[in-house]
């Protein structure tokens, strides 16, 4: 069985900021209903726990940080029989810009499955374990007594993580762990598996979009990802930014 689990962040009607994670809206709403017709099973956000799919291949809606919007791409997803994870940073919880308590409910009453993007929002892989864990096992509880409900499922802020992480994660109670690694994920009956996503970014054409969904260049795709995390960890970030602009996200 494969899965492959798209990464969306936030979207605006007309993003001004330089952020490649804020798209339009019309693009996000175009790249749905498109997923909508073209054949492709969607996976229930709930149905990774059940092992239920189903299909060969299946595809996964991932949201990260808990920004507003989600709000609105829930009630999206939901008019399109639609569902997703969407990650939280618990100490963004209520602040402006981001997702409030009563708004997390009701995406959880719409059939949205909840998931932790960790405490606040740090790379977990560049602090001490212990504060690693704090951060995740912090958002679990948080998230818990909010929802009434186990959170079993967790994204890794800025995808940062390292095998001592992904343990952690495990210590402290959850059974997924994401990545924000590109590529399809291979199931095979596992319930404690290291996921990879592929991120969804402004300016990507709907073209591009379905190239990602149907496994389409995905060597050159994964190359392009391990060329992007060398010259992140190479490069200074101004022109990390725009080298990846001019070859990368395009
Ligand atoms: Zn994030």
């Amino acid at each position: 069985m494969k899965l492959r689990y798209l990464t969306y962040h936030q979207t605006a009607d007309a993003p001004v900021v330089s952020d490649v994670h804020v798209i339009p809206q019309p693009q996000f709403e175009m790249q749905i209903d498109w997923l909508c017709n073209c054949g492709i099973p969607v996976l229930d956000a709930h149905a990774l726990a059940k092992q239920e799919f189903g299909q060969p291949y299946v595809v996964g809606l991932t949201f990260d940080d808990g920004c507003e919007s989600d709000l609105l791409n829930a009630r999206y997803l939901k008019s399109r029989g639609l569902n997703g994870i969407f990650f939280v940073s618990t100490a963004r919880i209520d602040m402006p810009g981001y997702l409030a308590r009563a708004q997390i409910l009701e995406m959880r009453d719409m059939g949205m499955l909840i998931g932790s993007h960790s405490h606040e929002h740090r790379a977990l892989n560049l602090m001490p374990l212990d504060e690693a864990r704090k951060q995740m096992a912090l958002s679990k509880q948080i998230l818990e007594e909010l929802l009434g409900q186990t959170v079993d499922h967790i994204a890794f802020p800025g995808g940062g993580h390292n095998g001592d992480v992904v343990m952690g994660a495990h210590e402290v109670g959850f059974r997924y762990v994401f990545t924000t690694i590109w590529g399809a994920n291979h199931i095979k009956g596992t319930t404690s598996a290291v996921l990879y996503r592929d991120t969804v970014v402004r300016g990507m054409s709907l073209e591009r979009f379905k190239d990602i969904v149907l496994g389409r260049n995905e060597l050159m795709r994964r190359s392009k990802y391990w060329c992007k995390q060398a010259a992140h960890g190479l490069l200074p970030r101004a022109a990390y930014s725009a080298l990846r602009r001019r070859f990368i996200d395009g």
